[in-house]
C-alpha cells in the first residue's frame, strides 16, 4: 500500500480581520466569513460596503423572484 504523503499545516495564528458591516443585516464580519463586495458610483466615485454571501443571495431573491 503506498504511503501518501500528508502536508501537515501548522496554523501558528490566525489572522482575523475586520471587513466591516454586513450591508443587509448589519452584523460585523471578519475575514473568515463568506462575503462579496457590493459596489455602486456615487457621485462619481465608486464606493462598496461588503455585505454576507447569503445576504446577498436572499436580497437577490427578493429582487428577482
Ligand atoms: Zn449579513
Amino acid at each position: 500500500m503506498p504511503k501518501l504523503k500528508k502536508k501537515t499545516w501548522v496554523k501558528s495564528k490566525k489572522i482575523i480581520v475586520n471587513v466591516g458591516s454586513c450591508k443587509f443585516c448589519n452584523q460585523e464580519m471578519t475575514n473568515e466569513d463568506s462575503f462579496v463586495p457590493i459596489g455602486k458610483v456615487i457621485r462619481g466615485k465608486y464606493q462598496y460596503q461588503n455585505a454576507h454571501y447569503d445576504c446577498v443571495k436572499q436580497n437577490h431573491s427578493q429582487l428577482n423572484p
